[in-house]
C-alpha cells in the first residue's frame, strides 16, 4: 500500500513530468472513484493548467488555480503515471489527463480503493481530514512528536498508523520503525520512555528517508534497501537480520504485523508515577 515514501515518489514523478501542462481533455475512466461526481471533475479540469504540488502525509495534492486543488489518494495499490504514446496507457487507469502537448498522466488504481476529489483548499482539505503533521515535516520536531505519540493510550504501533497523530506511515513503514526502534508492536504509547520516544522520532524519519532513496515501490526497492532492515524478511518463513532468528507475525484488524520477538520485547515498562499498580 502506498505510503508516504511511495507517495513522495509520486510527487516527484508529476514534477518531473506533468507540472505546468495545460489539460486538454479529462476522461474519468471510474466515476466511483471520483469526488463530487465526474463531471464537475471533468469541467474543473478542462482547460486548467496543473501547478505546484504539494504531499501531505499520503495524499498527493495539486493545485489547479481557481478550480482549487485536485487531491489523490492511492489507496492499496495505486499509482500515477506519465505517458507519451498512446500505446503506453497503463492498464487500470482510473483518470486520464490528456495535456496540450500530447503527453498523457494516468491515475492507476487496479483496486478502485483510494480516491480523486476536488477540493477547494489544500489546508482546508488537511484539517477536514483531521490530519497529523506530516512524518517528514521539518517542523515537526523531537518533542512535539514525542508528547502526542505519549498521549495515546494505545499500543505504538497503532499509534503511529494513526494518521491524526503523524500523516503518512501505514502497516509496512510502522514495521521497519518499530524493528529499528527495537520496540514491541503492542507496546503501550503511553508508557514509554523518554529514550524509547527518541529513539523513535529518529528512525521514523530515517526509514522513510531510506525508503525514498532507495526507490520506495519500485519491484526492486526491497533489494536496495540496507542490510539490516526488516521489510524484504516482512513474509512467512522470515529470519530477523539482526539476530537471525524468526519473524513473528501479529495481527492488526485483518492485516498484519512483522516483528521480532528476540529484539523487540514487550519490556515490563517501568512505572511511571508513584503507588502506580503494574499490571
Ligand atoms: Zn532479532
Amino acid at each position: 500500500m502506498p505510503e508516504l515514501p511511495e507517495v513522495e515518489l509520486f510527487k516527484r514523478h508529476f514534477d518531473r513530468t506533468s507540472l505546468g501542462r495545460a489539460i486538454r481533455r479529462v476522461t474519468v475512466k471510474d466515476a466511483r472513484i471520483v469526488k463530487p461526481s465526474a463531471a464537475r471533475l471533468a469541467a474543473a479540469l478542462a482547460g486548467a493548467r496543473l501547478g505546484a504540488s504539494r504531499r501531505h502525509g499520503k495524499y498527493l495534492l495539486i493545485a489547479l488555480g481557481k478550480p482549487g486543488w485536485l487531491v489523490l489518494h492511492f489507496g492499496m495499490n495505486g499509482s500515477l503515471r506519465h505517458f507519451v504514446r498512446d500505446a503506453d496507457e497503463p492498464p487500470y487507469d482510473r483518470l486520464r489527463l490528456d495535456f496540450a502537448d500530447g503527453h498523457h498522466l494516468a491515475y492507476v488504481n487496479p483496486r478502485r480503493i483510494g480516491r480523486v476529489e476536488l477540493v477547494a483548499d489544500a489546508a482546508g482539505f488537511i484539517a477536514a481530514e483531521k490530519l497529523g503533521p506530516d512524518a517528514l515535516d521539518p517542523r515537526l520536531r523531537p518533542a512535539a512528536f514525542a508528547r502526542a505519540v505519549a498521549a495515546r493510550r494505545r499500543d505504538v504501533k497503532s499509534v503511529l498508523m494513526d494518521q491524526s497523530v503523524v500523516a503518512g506511515i501505514g502497516n509496512i513503514y510502522s514495521d521497519e520503525i518499530l524493528f529499528q526502534a527495537r520496540l514491541h508492536p503492542r507496546a503501550r504509547a503511553d508508557r514509554l520512555d523518554e529514550a524509547s520516544l527518541r529513539r523513535l522520532f529518529a528512525k521514523a524519519r530515517s526509514v522513510l528517508r531510506t525508503a525514498i532513496r532507495r526507490g520506495a515501490g519500485s519491484e526492486q526497492a526491497l533489494e536496495r534497501l540496507p542490510r539490516g532492515f526488516l521489510l524484504p524478511q516482512r513474509r512467512k518463513g522470515g529470519r530477523c537480520p539482526r539476530c537471525g532468528g524468526a519473524i513473528a507475525t501479529l495481527s492488526y484488524g485483518g492485516r498484519t504485523a512483522y516483528y521480532c520477538p528476540r529484539c523487540q520485547p514487550l519490556a515490563p515498562a517501568p512505572p511511571r508515577a508513584r503507588g502506580r499498580a503494574r499490571p
